[in-house]
């Protein structure tokens, strides 16, 4: 149904209409979003240099050509640029220019000063940390989203902004088969709210779990102060947990233990019942624990099941990190890795990693957000309105700001659907098993940590040296990009082959998979 035709069953047309100025032309509509110089009095009194929404429209095409020209160009250029550190800065003026310049200029400049510069993380030879998604419909969404360039701080700032928000967070939650509780369709206290990043989500989580954790302790001991509170607090995590995790318990001044793992890199109960007991009998109080659903180093996966079963009975606050393996749940044959994810009480994504929607677009989900909300509220009368129902997203994040960032989450999950994300998900996997198969053939090599998803993490056998200096001679050779990991319990070194590009094909494995085999034949040599 069109977004008219829903409207006009609503009954929210007239009220559309009064307060937006409704006009049906397709030009008037626009006029309301483009309003920098397109009328010839406006035009004569402005910068002629300044681009009206004609030259947009010319320049606009100009730079698709260009996107898709890149786009397509990957196989012909470096994956990591050759350029040495300062090579930017010769290259244009010390100062900003006095007079505007002719936007001719500026894309003429595009290739020698930034492709040239780019490391281009979606060439398909392109296999190091885990990926970063982009799209074209990824992209129109940020296009649009720049074009509204509105602030949706709050629901009357923007209602749009919040609402598509709020549906697609339970569109994900539901494409990623998440417990209910994580839905505003549910009506319980859960909901979604994208974040930037993952490093952000797991902030917000520990200042979250601390203020609760205050609040209570306050209740108990009404003369205790929260300093003294505060350093009672302990927090747990797996010493396999991605270094954001640490930097966000720095930033909330709440201590954390990293606690050993098992043999497969997994945080297991035991681990964490024993600290609790420890740090109980210490006096302290364990407040919250973040498990990892696909380490950043081997991809490997905490039992959340355990983690959460100790949680809930011992009343901390348990959430899971799942930044790059969470895409992988829209997939029903890979949620293996994910059981027990209903006794967590947040659940952290990014899109922006695997689901082909651009950086930034981190998706938190919360089981009671109030938790969050209502110890972050700050209510100027500026920004307080008559409106409620809605989230007033400023409360579920740190900055005020917010971008339209649902728009792409809507435009990829509608141009690609589920069934076109899940092929895309299904096609890594079994491209990684791919290059597993390859590298297992030649006798040398070991696989050291399952392959379950898009990274394989492999390594000669024997000493760490011989798997640095195959890293170094790669490094050197630059065909490929990839990058090297260490187990913290064992010290053992290896390298991670992550499949991260769209365009990557059968025969990029192969060629990867070539120019390892060359470079440890150099080494044997
Ligand atoms: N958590 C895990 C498991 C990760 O793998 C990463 C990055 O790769 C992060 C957190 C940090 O992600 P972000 O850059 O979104 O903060």
């Amino acid at each position: 149904m069109s977004i008219k035709a829903r409207l006009e069953r609503e009954n929210l047309r007239s009220v559309y209409k009064k307060r937006f100025f409704y006009n049906s032309s397709a030009s008037a509509k626009l006029k309301l979003l483009f309003f920098a110089g397109d009328t010839k009095e406006t035009k004569a009194q402005s910068n002629p240099i300044e681009m009206d929404g004609e030259e947009f429209r010319q320049r606009g095409r100009q730079m698709v050509d260009l996107i898709v020209d890149y786009v397509n160009s990957f196989r012909d250029r470096p994956v990591v640029p050759n350029v040495q550190p300062g090579y930017l800065r010769p290259l244009i003026p010390p100062e900003a220019p006095q007079e505007g310049e002719s936007f001719d200029k500026i894309l003429a400049d595009i290739e020698p000063v930034v492709l040239a510069g780019v490391t281009n993380w979606h060439h398909p030879n392109f296999h190091a940390y885990y990926p970063t998604a982009s799209s074209y419909p990824a992209i129109l969404g940020d296009m649009l989203s720049d074009a509204i360039a509105c602030i949706g701080f709050s629901w009357i700032a923007s209602p749009a902004c919040t609402e598509l928000e709020t549906v697609m967070m339970d569109w994900l939650a539901k494409a990623l088969g998440l417990p209910d509780h994580f839905l505003f369709s549910s009506g319980g206290r859960g909901g979604g709210v994208i974040q930037g990043t993952a490093s952000e989500a797991s902030l917000m989580v520990f200042l979250g779990a601390r203020n609760d954790a205050i609040a209570k302790l306050q209740a108990a001991e009404p003369q205790g102060e929260p300093c003294e509170l505060l350093a009672r607090l302990v927090a747990y995590t797996s010493e396999e947990a991605h270094s954001s995790v640490e930097r966000a318990a720095k930033l909330a001044f709440v201590r954390i233990r990293s606690l050993k793992t098992d043999e497969k890199h997994s945080l297991r109960g035991d681990a964490l019942k024993q600290a609790i007991a420890e740090d109980r009998a210490k006096g302290l109080v364990p407040i919250l624990c973040i498990a990892t659903l696909g380490t950043t180093s081997s991809c490997a996966f905490d039992n959340v099941r355990e983690l959460g079963q100790i949680c809930n009975r011992e009343g901390l606050w348990c959430h899971v990190d799942a930044a790059y393996a969470g895409s992988a749940l829209l997939c029903p044959e890979l949620r293996n890795f994910a059981d027990g994810i209903e006794l967590a009480d947040s659940f952290n994504f990014n899109p922006h990693k695997w689901m082909l929607v651009t950086f930034d677009c981190s998706a938190l989900f919360l089981r009671d957000a109030s938790k969050i909300v209502e110890i972050f509220s700050a209510d100027p009368i500026y920004l307080k309105h008559e409106f409620t129902g809605q989230p007033d997203y400023r409360h579920w994040q740190i900055p005020l700001g917010r971008r339209f960032r649902s728009l792409k989450i809507w435009f990829v999950m509608r141009c690609f659907g589920i069934s076109g994300l899940q092929a895309y998900i299904r096609k890594h996997v079994s491209l990684a098993k791919e290059f597993e198969a390859l590298i297992l053939a030649d006798g040398r090599f070991e696989v050291v940590e399952e392959v379950t998803l898009g990274l394989v993490c492999f390594r000669l056998k024997g000493t760490n040296e011989a798997t640095e200096a195959l890293y170094r001679t790669l490094r050197e050779d630059q065909r490929i990009h990839l990058v090297a990991s260490k187990f913290h319990s064992s010290g053992v070194y290896f390298l991670r082959f992550v499949v991260c590009s769209s365009q990557c094909e059968s025969k990029d494995i192969r060629f990867a998979h070539s120019v390892i085999m060359e470079a440890a034949n150099k080494l044997a040599k």
